[in-house]
């Protein structure tokens, strides 16, 4: 690419909205552009790094096995209306009308249209199993589109869907997604790590998430120290634990003013956290009991997905609100488990609490020295808390550590959720109708874009892993315009170098000062960067850095075809 007949704009200035520094890089580097919330056009520098992305995945999925294919992205609500996901799916599913007043989508992922289409073309187990993929453009109307490309409202999926005879073979084709996703991970040289994930409302035995570490990253990631397990905090069971001292106090009501959490509270009676508890206030399964008290120590923070798999909690999770509290008699911020008239569910290490400080269900008191209701029965003892950094494994034989970690895919043995509702069955040997096993297989490939730029960046900009990297090489002149002999020199070493197959940025704009030429390389992230001028050619030499080093080293210019071989080889390591 020649710099002067390119679209390319960088910007010096920092865009307000862009909390994350992949957001602001992507900005101004001019990869992409905004257009409205959460929707972004992939500027042409841009567009290279997401198709070379791409172009792995596609390359990775392909050898596995997988065999492309192209859905459209409007579907047709009928579909959604049989999986029974037109409501469930709430507002983020994008709903629309066309002229004739049929109901439409815009598809956030596949699995109804791919079982469609496998309960229409697939009728024999001799056809089994298949992996069909696709790479393309999804919509959700995410609640919250934030970070720029890392939670857009439009962003490209790579998606996959499997169908099997049963569930052995299932099993079989999620290990060998779970080793083409790390061969993808690992050839875009990014650091990651496969854990075990929520399979959520879908439900299905077994799901991985991968995910790119980064201190940016939503997602929290337990890790066992022994490297025995991993798993999203949201899956990672947690030992219960004894307070590290048992509080002993006389059992009465204080007044606490206005104190109504933890840390008020922690501050007027001078008690530690870990003696607190707090009463959650949570909508129950049945009309029986429509609320449900959640007990966790102060100390500790609920885990949502734990809290909705019991029983009486309704799923998804649903706080109650103000005015509910208040019509059940409940006293905001003086709420505690002790004569309270609602079913409670404790957490196992709060249970372990012989006495403790907590709401006196009356407006501006507390009870310091409160304990457990000996009626209180162990179904309504569990594990409702995330595990924090240095809890010892639930085996004891480890502790977990905490790394946040950014979503990049995830691994789903559907099992037959979706066939069995869609009735997309196979003939067995027998003859006999078998409803098919089907894993899904997700990877957010602008997604990884933004990931890898939140792994690899400096203060000057990008430093983009080479397999991503929009251009290999920037050649950077001195007075391209004023000396003969540097463009003459620049023009032989680039049309060298591109017939060799590398990809080049020629910085051939007129006027261009050398200092805002290499800090557009360095904004950009261009691994690899020569400076050609006047003062080296005439001494047989040209500088060369590469992104991640700090100096510079001088290449003999005193043959071009050396020159060129140095370069490649530089290039292509
Ligand atoms: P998240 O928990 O981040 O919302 P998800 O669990 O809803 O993601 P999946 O349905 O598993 O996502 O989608 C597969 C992949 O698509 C995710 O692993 C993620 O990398 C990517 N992805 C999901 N939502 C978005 C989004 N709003 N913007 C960009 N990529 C996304
Ligand atoms: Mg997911």
């Amino acid at each position: 690419m020649r710099v002067s007949k390119s679209f390319f704009t960088t910007s010096k200035d920092t865009p307000a909205e862009a909390e994350i520094v992949s957001h602001r890089l992507m900005l101004r580097a001019g990869l992409v552009r905004k257009l409205a919330s959460g929707l972004y056009t992939w500027m042409p520098l841009g567009l290279k790094v997401l198709r070379k992305v791409e172009a792995i995945v596609r390359e990775e999925m392909t050898k596995a096995g997988a065999q492309e294919l192209l859905m459209p992205i409007v579907q047709p609500s009928e579909l959604w209306e049989e999986s029974g996901r037109w409501q469930k799916m709430g507002k983020e599913l994008l709903k629309f009308e066309d002229r004739h007043e049929r109901e439409f989508c815009l598809g956030p992922t596949h699995e109804e249209v791919i079982t469609d289409i496998a309960r229409n073309q697939l009728s024999s187990y001799r056809q089994l199993p298949c992996n069909l993929f696709q790479i393309q453009t999804k919509f959700r109307d995410e609640v919250r589109p934030r970070f720029g490309l890392m939670r857009a409202r439009e962003f490209t999926m790579k998606d996959a869907y499997s169908f099997h005879l049963d569930a052995k073979s299932l099993d079989e084709e999620y290990q060998n997604m779970h080793a083409a996703y790390c061969k993808i991970f690992d050839r875009l040289t990014l650091d990651y790590r496969p854990v075990l994930a929520d399979t959520g409302a879908i439900g299905g035995e077994n799901s991985h998430e991968f995910h790119v570490l980064a201190d940016s990253g939503e997602d929290a990631i337990a890790f066992s120290l022994d490297g025995n397990f991993a798993a999203n905090i949201e899956k990672a069971p947690a030992a219960s634990i004894p307070p590290s001292s048992q509080l002993s106090a006389e059992k009465k009501v204080v007044d606490t003013g206005t104190a109504r959490t933890i840390e008020e509270l922690v501050k007027l009676l001078g008690v530690p956290r870990e003696h607190c508890v707090k009463t959650l206030i949570v909508k129950g399964a049945s009309d029986d009991f429509p609320l449900v008290a959640l007990c966790l120590r102060g100390d500790h923070e609920l885990n949502e997905i734990k809290a909705e798999k019991h029983p009486l909690v309704h799923s998804p999770l649903l706080f109650a609100g103000e005015e509910e509290l208040a019509s059940n008699g409940l006293v905001n911020g003086c709420i505690g488990p002790i004569d309270l008239a609602v079913p409670i569910v404790v957490d196992a290490s709060a249970a372990l609490l012989e006495q403790f400080v907590c709401g006196a269900n009356e407006p501006q008191r507390h009870l310091v020295g409160a304990s457990w209701p000996a009626a209180l029965q162990d179904d309504k003892i569990i594990d409702l808390r995330n595990v924090v950094e240095g809890d010892s494994t639930p085996d004891g034989n480890s502790t977990y550590s905490i790394r946040r970690g950014i979503e990049v895919g995830h691994i789903f043995q559907l099992g037959d959720v979706y066939t069995k509702k869609l009735n997309a069955s196979v003939l067995d040997e027998n003859g006999k109708a078998v409803t098919m096993q089907m894993g899904c297989y997700g990877i957010g490939v602008s997604r990884i874009v933004a990931a890898a730029i939140e792994q690899n960046h400096d203060d000057n900009g990008i430093i983009w892993p080479e397999v991503m990297a929009p251009v290999q090489l920037a050649i950077v002149p001195i007075n391209f315009h004023k000396s003969d002999k540097v463009k003459a020199f620049c023009e032989s070493l680039y049309e060298m170098l591109s017939a060799r197959g590398l990809e080049l940025a020629l910085f051939d704009e007129p006027k261009a000062r050398l200092g805002a030429m290499l800090a557009d390389v360095e904004l950009i992230g261009i691994p690899h960067r020569i400076v050609v001028g006047d003062k080296g050619l005439d001494k047989h030499i040209i500088e060369y850095r590469h992104r991640r080093a700090t100096d510079n080293e001088a290449l003999s210019a005193e043959d071009m075809e050396n020159l060129v071989d140095t370069l490649y080889s530089k290039v292509k390591l």
